[in-house]
């Protein structure tokens, strides 16, 4: 065994150890080595100079509570055994339990799920809903296991995180390449480990499980709604407006429709199978149809097949990145034509791209505020478990255009009134929010 440096030698006997720059981050956590999480990183300190007296909390905010790594070991229909790394990241429970979607993708890391948890604690606290900020995933393309291989991950996931999850702990929901089946097997896993039925454990549930009506359709929903205010605010018409939509699932699917619905032209959706483009406006149901059908708009008659690149050339005046993080950036910041942005993916400006955007006076509408309308629901989902009583659609969506319009205007006269990003006002509302929550706590012990 080669000799303890001198660092963790003094470290190791305590007291006489020097001390540490204070505030120093442990190395995993600094900025420059670390994509998402270092982008968060620099978000907050961005935002540090409002904090006012609560700054001498952000530290908070730099180091996620709690990060849980572990192996899934599952048996494949072959007989082979295969291992997938899970993660489940708590970043702050200031405000209540975490609370944050599972991921199942081939690029998942750590970096990634303590940047996701991190944003849930924001977005959380801008909708100003009882809940701190976790994140999980699963590094794996779901699409090359079978579904026998599919459940059995789930839950021997969902087993060894159980130790730091509950109804009252953390709670999970979906997000890319999870859904109703997987929560459901995971809310039965989280039960029979229990030995008792708990619906509250997860949110984005099949509605006969103590699922809501209203949650599946709520984060597009949700985008729909800012986008709509916002475009009031810039005179924008939404009857005839030219969208382009990265990202046909859960949120860009429900999103474009709405827009359709609304009036507007749907011009190029983009997904991880290809690029099609309608300048007179796709038809929108059509392609969710043909998605269903093909897992994929390539090949969608309706309309021409685009290269991917040629995406972020589209005319077009309100684009919707609702794929995954780090989808705008330098390379294609200056290329896009839109008049706003509205995030509905997490992360998927860089900041290099949300300054150039900034410059060239294209409204970003982030996703701290754009997609959380499924967390509202989710939180209304939730509150419906412990009642046990279920409220009706109509019910659940003017609650959720309350909340999110409520928040929306909060935070645009902040940005006003600092003039500072519609980014920067968000995190100085939530970053406020969870240090007071923070300081009215204290420090245990
Ligand atoms: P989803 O799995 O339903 O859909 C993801 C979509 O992105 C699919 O259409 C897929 O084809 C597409 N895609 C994947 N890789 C791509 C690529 N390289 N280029 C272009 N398209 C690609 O996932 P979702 O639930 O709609 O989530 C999308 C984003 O929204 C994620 O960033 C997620 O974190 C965020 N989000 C989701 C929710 C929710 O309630 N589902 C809530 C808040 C935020």
């Amino acid at each position: 065994m080669s000799a303890p440096s001198p660092a963790t030698a003094a470290t190791a006997i305590g007291n006489a150890a020097p001390a540490l720059p204070q505030h120093a981050l442990p190395s995993y956590l600094q900025a420059d080595q670390l994509g998402p999480w270092g982008i968060y990183l620099q978000q907050v300190d961005r935002v540090t100079p409002y904090l006012g007296h609560l700054a001498r909390w952000v530290e908070t905010l730099k180091r996620p509570k709690r990060a849980l790594i572990v192996d899934v070991p599952i048996h494949l229909d072959d007989g082979s055994v295969a291992h997938f790394e899970g993660y489940r990241v708590q970043h702050n429970t200031s405000r209540g339990p975490g609370k944050g979607g599972v991921r199942f993708h081939q690029d998942v890391t750590l970096s990634e799920v303590m940047a996701l948890s991190a944003w849930m604690s924001i977005k959380n606290a801008a909708v100003n809903v009882p809940y701190g900020g976790a994140k999980g995933g699963i590094r794996v393309d779901p699409r090359t296991l079978s579904r026998g291989e599919l459940e059995r991950m789930t839950r021997r996931y969902t087993s060894e995180i159980g130790i730091i999850i509950g109804p009252n702990k953390d709670i999970p929901a979906p997000d890319v390449n999870t859904n109703e089946q997987i929560m459901a097997w995971m809310m039965d896993t989280y039960s029979m480990n229990q030995g008792s039925t708990a619906t509250g454990v997860v949110t984005g549930k099949p509605v006969d499980l103590g699922g809501s009506l209203g949650r599946r359709e709520a984060t597009g929903r949700g985008v729909f709604t800012v986008g709509t205010q916002a475009a009031h605010h810039l005179g924008m018409a939404i009857q005839g407006a030219r969208v382009a939509v990265q990202g046909f699932g859960n949120v860009g699917g429900v999103a474009a429709k709405l827009f359709a619905q609304a009036g507007a032209r749907v011009v190029s959706v983009q997904d991880h199978s290809g690029t099609v483009y309608r300048e007179a406006g796709l038809d929108v149901p059509a392609l969710l149809a043909h998605v269903a059908e093909h897992r994929g708009v390539a090949g969608f008659a309706g309309g021409e097949a685009m290269s991917r690149d040629a995406f972020w050339d589209t005319p077009c005046d309100i684009m919707i990145p609702a794929a995954l993080e780090g989808q705008i950036t330098l390379t294609n910041a200056g290329r896009i034509q839109a008049r706003m942005v509205i995030e509905g993916a997490n992360g998927p400006t860089t900041p290099e791209a949300d300054d150039i955007l900034s410059e060239r006076n294209i409204l970003v509408l982030p996703d701290v505020i754009a997609n959380a309308g499924g967390v509202t629901v989710s939180y209304f989902e939730w509150v419906q478990d412990f009642s046990s009583f279920f409220w009706d659609e109509e019910e659940i969506n003017a609650r959720l255009v309350r909340v999110m319009q409520t928040a929306f205007d909060a935070i645009w006269q902040t940005a006003q009134q600092h003039r500072v990003s519609l980014r920067t006002a968000t995190f100085i509302i939530a970053c406020t929010r969870i240090l007071h929550t923070r300081e009215l706590r204290g420090l245990y012990p």
